[in-house]
């Protein structure tokens, strides 16, 4: 069984700077996984038994970092879509580079996991928009995965309502939202394994893709800016009674 992780590398975001036109300031910060991705990781790692794990992320060459991060925890090879052509791709752009890839590259995978979302673009469109450019089944806000026979998985999702169980025949692909624990820390020889692992590296032209980044990208940025909060008169309570009754009193006027 193949299974493939497609990961992010995003902005540290409690050290978050803007530039002086309002977009979020990538150079120079430190970056990390994308949180959600690391309990991609996980779910793969927990099926390792059964199954060869490829990780792959389209970004600048410095994203081959948070590849051996994701090979120091188990993952089997990793895989960087770098070009110059890539840059300024939009969800859909980025959707159809890592489905292009992954047809070219992976065409013989079982299982594809995302995270739900990216901390730092946060639209939770990536994943959505590769399952539907491979025209396979996609199940999203997951919260853990079970039952896995090789051929389907049983899939727990976060709905408004509570939690209801997926079962989905492969290949699919599975959005991973954060887990009710914490993601595995690399052991000593995961360390050792990532530290001299060979990257791959595809170009556009490896993967047959003309058109890619800005121009395969319909989405137009008119206008960034920071929304201005206007809190009102701030009201500080003594003590939780206090408070009680000042919730009362606002509730009644
Ligand atoms: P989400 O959809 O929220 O991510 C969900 C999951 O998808 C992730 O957990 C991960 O599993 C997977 N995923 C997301 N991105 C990747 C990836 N790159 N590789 C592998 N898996 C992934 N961003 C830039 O960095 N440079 C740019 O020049 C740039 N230009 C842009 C121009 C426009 C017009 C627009 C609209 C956006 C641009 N972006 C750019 C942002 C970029 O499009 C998004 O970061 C990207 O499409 C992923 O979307 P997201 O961050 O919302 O991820």
């Amino acid at each position: 069984m193949k299974i493939l992780v497609c990961v992010k590398q995003v902005p540290d975001t409690t050290d978050i700077k803007w530039t002086e036109n309002n977009t979020m300031q990538r150079e120079g910060v430190e970056s990390i996984l994308n949180p959600y991705d690391a309990y991609a990781i996980d779910e793969a790692v927990k099926l390792k038994e059964f199954a060869g794990i490829s990780v792959i992320t389209m970004g600048p060459l410095q994203a081959k970092e948070i590849l051996r991060y994701a090979i120091s925890l188990g993952c089997d090879e990793g895989v960087l879509l770098s070009d110059k052509k890539f840059a300024g791709a939009d969800t859909y752009a980025t959707g159809k580079t890592l489905a292009t890839a992954i047809k070219s590259k992976f065409s013989d995978f079982d299982l594809i996991l995302c995270g739900q979302f990216a901390i730092d673009g946060d639209t939770a469109q990536t994943g959505p928009s590769i399952a539907a450019q491979l025209d396979i089944p996609q199940v999203t806000f997951v919260k853990k995965l079970e039952r896995c026979d090789g051929k389907s998985i049983y899939a727990v999702r976060e709905t408004e309502d509570g939690l209801e169980t997926v079962k989905v025949e492969f290949p699919a692909l599975i959005c991973m939202l954060k887990g009710d624990f914490d993601p595995k820390r690399p052991k000593i020889n995961g360390i050792k394994k990532a530290q001299f692992a060979d990257i791959k590296v595809l170009s556009a032209y490896d993967i047959g893709l003309e058109t890619a980044g800005i121009k395969a990208s319909p989405t137009y940025v008119s206008k960034a800016f920071r929304p201005e909060h206007d809190r009102g008169e701030c009201t500080y309570c003594n003590d939780v009674k206090d408070f009680a009754q000042k919730i009362r009193e606002y509730a009644n006027e």
